[in-house]
């Protein structure tokens, strides 16, 4: 199915796709390989903004589930998604692009605080933003800091970069049968509990009207074809 041109993309990665083969961390390797694929989708022309996740260092959740208090186990995971932040503007420095890191919780020493009208500007200049520190609350994840961010930013899509190609029916490295669909509606990824984004996430996504594109991030030249329309992706719209 070809996907529509959109302009203003918003690209979510989870932490876990700057920790290549690892189990934890940050591997450089896989920062600038996934540097280059962000690059070369910058080179079609779209302005482009993204959230990374922090779970490769370190998830409030499951923090909180060992005795951590949740709040604060939320901050430190935030904390870990300027670190994943600042990594990947590195790399993408390295591939020349443009960049500026805009954390939710101010941070001025790495980076400029998270002010609306001025990562409109940076995109104006055909600057790369990353937005780190996710929506800056706890009880939150990356996942809402991407929708909430996308509808501030006037993004036509949401991109969700995964290791498969959309969403199934079931999990497809678990299930041989599961199918996957090619388009869905908000409605029914909320109503079937269909694990793409947190519920929040995909609530905020309907009411704002703006699509969320789930293709995998992990395949060579992948994002760049999604992003021109080309490739295999689920749409979720409408
Ligand atoms: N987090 C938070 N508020 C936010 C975004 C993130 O408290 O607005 C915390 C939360 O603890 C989460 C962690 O930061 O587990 C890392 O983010 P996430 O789990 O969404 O990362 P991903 O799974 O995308 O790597």
């Amino acid at each position: 199915m070809a996907l529509p041109r959109f302009n203003r993309i918003l690209l979510k990665v989870s932490g876990e796709a700057l920790m290549g083969q690892g189990q934890f961390g940050i591997d450089p390797a896989a920062v600038a390989s996934l540097a280059e694929e962000i690059a070369q989708a910058k080179g079609e022309g779209h302005e482009l903004c993204l959230v990374v996740g922090g779970g490769n260092i370190f998830r409030g959740m499951a923090a909180a589930a060992k005795g951590f208090d949740r709040a604060t186990a939320d901050y430190m995971g935030m904390l870990a998604t300027v670190m994943n932040a600042l990594a990947l503007q590195n790399a993408l420095e390295k591939a020349g692009i443009d960049t500026r890191v805009l954390s939710a919780i101010p941070m001025s020493s790495v980076s400029e605080p998270y002010i609306r009208r001025r990562a409109l500007r940076h995109l104006e200049k055909g600057r790369i933003v990353l937005f780190a520190a996710g929506t800056g609350n706890p009880y939150f994840t990356t996942d809402t800091a991407a929708a909430l961010r996308a509808a501030e930013m006037g993004c036509d899509a949401l991109f969700k970069g995964t290791s498969v190609d959309g969403i199934y029916t079931a999990d497809p490295k678990k299930v041989a049968s599961a199918e996957r669909y090619d388009k869905l509606t908000f409605s029914r990824v909320l109503s079937d509990d269909l694990k793409v984004m947190d519920a929040a996430a995909v609530a905020l996504c309907r009411d704002n009207n703006i699509p969320i594109v789930v293709f995998n991030i992990r395949q060579p030249g992948n994002l760049a074809k999604v992003i021109a329309g080309g490739g295999t992706a689920t749409i979720v719209q409408n």
